[in-house]
């Protein structure tokens, strides 16, 4: 049985991550998506928001568990028993920033392997970054992020303007 992590920050969760989580899902027997708590950014959602928000999103795919995690992710998928690690890319940007951390890991977890997917062409331009700022400034997020998310994101905005 292979099992596979898809770490990131998911603040949150759009349809980017969703295509890649579900992609993955069918290459592994069972995905975890791991939110991490403390990335260096600022976030919109806490910890537990990001995983009901990644957790609603892909509610209908059985193999898929979402938690979150600390510290490094390679030693957090050693202590798991895990060897796969899925990282989705955009572009080449995304590849020479990956290809960094890899090197990296390597060092400190060589039997680890990185697994990439390419993003739908649908979502190439999409950041959890681009998606704030929309929404932030009322924008249609719509075909970005569930439903769900999207009010998340209006009700935090509107929060904040008050
Ligand atoms: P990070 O892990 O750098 O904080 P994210 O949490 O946004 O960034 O991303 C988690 C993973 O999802 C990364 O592998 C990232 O490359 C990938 N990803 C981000 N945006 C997209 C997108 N639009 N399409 C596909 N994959 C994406």
């Amino acid at each position: 049985m292979t099992r596979a992590i898809y770490p990131g920050s998911f603040d949150p969760f759009h349809n980017g991550h969703l295509d890649i989580a579900r992609r993955a899902a069918g290459l592994f027997d069972e995905l975890l998506v791991t939110v991490f708590d403390a990335p260096a950014k600022q976030l919109l959602f806490s910890t537990d928001e990001r995983i009901e928000l990644a957790g609603e999103a892909l509610e209908d795919v059985k193999n898929i568990t979402i938690v979150s995690y600390s510290g490094l992710t390679v030693k957090w998928a050693q202590r798991h028993g895990i060897r796969v690690i899925v990282r989705g890319l955009r572009n080449v940007d995304d590849l020479s920033f990956e290809s960094r951390i890899d090197m990296a890991n390597r060092l400190m977890a060589p039997q680890i392997e990185t697994c990439y997917l390419l993003c739908s062409t649908d979502y190439v331009y999409l950041s959890s970054t681009i998606l704030k700022e929309v929404a932030s400034l009322d924008g249609d997020v719509s075909h970005w992020v569930t439903p769900h998310t999207e009010e998340a994101l209006r009700q935090r905005f509107a929060e904040r303007k008050q």
